[in-house]
């Protein structure tokens, strides 16, 4: 089928079976093209909650699926690849969040939004990288908390609050390959740059990038936020390259330079528009949150949503 076809069959399933397309900022360039809603992760989880539809199909991975299908748990929810999993979310489990909860009876569990349910089903509030810093601010000054499982973003957390958190010791491998050294080439090459860091990185709290005036962290919603804002012409990227796709389109005169090719989540890149085409003709794959900690994983959730 030519591309074309795909677009057009994608759209007379999509009426026939009342069905939207969610698509992540990191998703390939042709699925964001066709999807009804382009977002990150806490946009999109909203979206799902809102949505006037019986199917969500999700181009993106399977803990953000999951979220949706907690959020609309009567909605069909389907990710186009099973293998489109995150190193981040499949990095911490439901045992090692009971245990860390155990030697720490007094602690708030803060997970980032990147985990599975069964990890949200063990935590006391949610946070995404754009809502990261007011979840924790918010706690209360003598809270003891124990941030899962980015310990990149943990650390920028820390460096803007001033609050000592305990940090599960994982990371994505996408963004941990950021490193302040390939921040610093690339601003060499291009001084009068604005460089825009996603928190995730490794090179997050480190004051060198932070006191730098020209380097900025943001969510990926922050960076596109920033760059059609700013009056800058060039731009730094050091986030998943998927993002530059919504931002050339969205910013024609401007100049977006990612920080590195590298930076690719190889995940994020199985929705591919076959697949979604695929997911919508045969409603596969359906991604169901099992019913006894389905509850559980909501309240998170639903805590961090009322914020
Ligand atoms: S970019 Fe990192 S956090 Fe995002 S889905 Fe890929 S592996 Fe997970």
């Amino acid at each position: 089928m030519t591309r074309e076809e795909l677009v057009q069959k994608i759209e007379e399933l999509k009426k026939e079976k009342n069905a939207i397309v969610l698509a992540h900022y990191y998703s390939n360039p042709d699925v964001q093209d066709i999807a009804d809603f382009l977002g990150d992760s806490l946009e999109l989880s909203r979206k799902a909650g809102t949505a006037e539809a019986d199917v969500i199909v999700f181009a993106g991975v399977h803990f953000m699926a999951e979220t949706a299908a907690l959020i609309s748990p009567k909605k069909k929810v389907l990710v186009p690849a099973l293998g489109a999993g995150c190193t981040l979310a499949d990095g911490a489990c439901g045992k090692d969040l009971a245990d860390w909860k155990a030697a720490n009876p007094d602690g708030t569990i803060v997970s980032y939004v990147n985990t599975t349910a069964e990890v949200k089903s063990h935590t006391d509030i949610c946070c995404t990288s754009a809502n990261a810093l007011s979840i924790v601010k918010g706690l209360p000054a003598d809270a003891k908390v124990l941030f899962v499982p980015d310990k990149n973003l943990g650390a920028y957390i820390m460096s803007q609050t001033g609050r000592k958190m305990e940090l599960y010791d994982g990371c994505c491998k996408v963004h941990d390959q950021v490193t302040t050294e390939m921040v610093k080439e690339m601003m060499a090459k291009y001084p009068d740059a604005d460089v825009l860091i996603h928190p995730e990185s490794a090179c997050s709290s480190d004051p060198e990038i932070l006191e730098n005036p020209n380097c900025y962290m943001y969510s990926t919603s922050g960076i596109l936020r920033h760059a059609t804002e700013s009056p800058k012409k060039q731009f730094i990227i050091a986030t998943e390259v998927g993002t530059l796709h919504k931002l050339q389109k969205d910013n024609p005169g401007k100049e977006f330079i990612p920080v590195s090719e590298k930076i690719v989540c190889k995940y994020m890149k199985l929705a591919t528009l076959e697949a979604v085409y695929e997911a919508l003709r045969d409603e596969k794959f359906e991604v169901k949150v099992p019913a006894e900690i389905s509850g559980r994983a909501l309240e998170p959730i639903t805590r961090m949503m009322s914020k």
